[in-house]
């Protein structure tokens, strides 16, 4: 085992440490900063030092945000009945970028795994089902992902609001099986979205309107 001088490794264990980035790519970001030009290395310390000061959790979404509310809770534009449920921040940019969603969102903050010991207590559903009294939601999009835990979570969602006046969809299948929706493009994250099913609740009924001379009274039961 070779030893490197104590800030180099040091270097080395921190950047070993990243989710995806394995013993020999740590040690080649290292020397790659150690060679890099000054400003160039200051350049990711700044910001990683701004994404830790600056950015937080959206009191109502739990999206990443600058502010209290994050840019789309805070956009009136934006259809405040419609929530598209999601596991984790990036999932909002890739829906986003779909360019075909104009609802707000509910950012779980990571999926059921029973495997992890991870269940529904760990996840911010009970803000989820608080914000569809106090907001008047009247539909719910579950966009978790399209694997194993994403599904488990879907699953549990749509029994737990299966309520009345409120439509629950699961976003189309035809998204890879096993992926994450980050990896999606667009245009099949987009088609996905436009093609969810219907999978609990129930839609809200309009108040029957009162029979007039031109029109049929609704039919209640009978034969068609
Ligand atoms: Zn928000």
């Amino acid at each position: 085992m070779p030893t490197y001088a104590a800030p180099i490794q040091e270097l080395i264990d921190s950047l070993g440490r990243l989710p995806g980035v394995g013993p020999k790519s740590a040690q080649r970001i290292a020397f790659y900063l150690l060679d890099a030009d000054r400003e160039e290395a200051m350049r990711l310390t700044r910001a990683i030092i701004e994404v830790k000061d600056k950015v937080r959790f959206c009191e109502r979404c739990f999206n990443v945000s600058e502010a209290e509310l994050c840019g789309v809770c805070d956009d009136d534009r934006r259809d405040a009945h419609v929530l598209c449920v999601v596991e984790e921040p990036k999932d909002v940019v890739a829906v986003e970028r779909t360019g075909t969603y104009s609802g707000r969102y509910h950012v779980l903050g990571g999926a059921i795994d029973h495997l992890r010991g991870i269940g529904p207590d760990r996840l911010h559903i009970r803000e989820l089902v608080a914000r569809i009294g106090e907001e008047d939601i009247t539909e719910v999009i579950l966009c978790t992902n399209p694997n194993l835990e994403g599904e488990a979570t879907a699953l549990y969602l749509s029994r737990l609001l299966d309520l009345p006046g409120l439509e629950v969809s699961r976003i189309a299948s035809g998204l890879p099986v096993g992926g994450d929706l980050e990896y999606a493009d667009e245009l099949t994250l987009g088609r996905a979205l436009e093609g969810r099913t219907h999978v609990g609740g129930s839609p809200a009924v309009p108040p029957a309107p009162e029979p007039t001379a031109t029109e049929a009274p609704p039919s209640v039961g009978g034969t068609a």
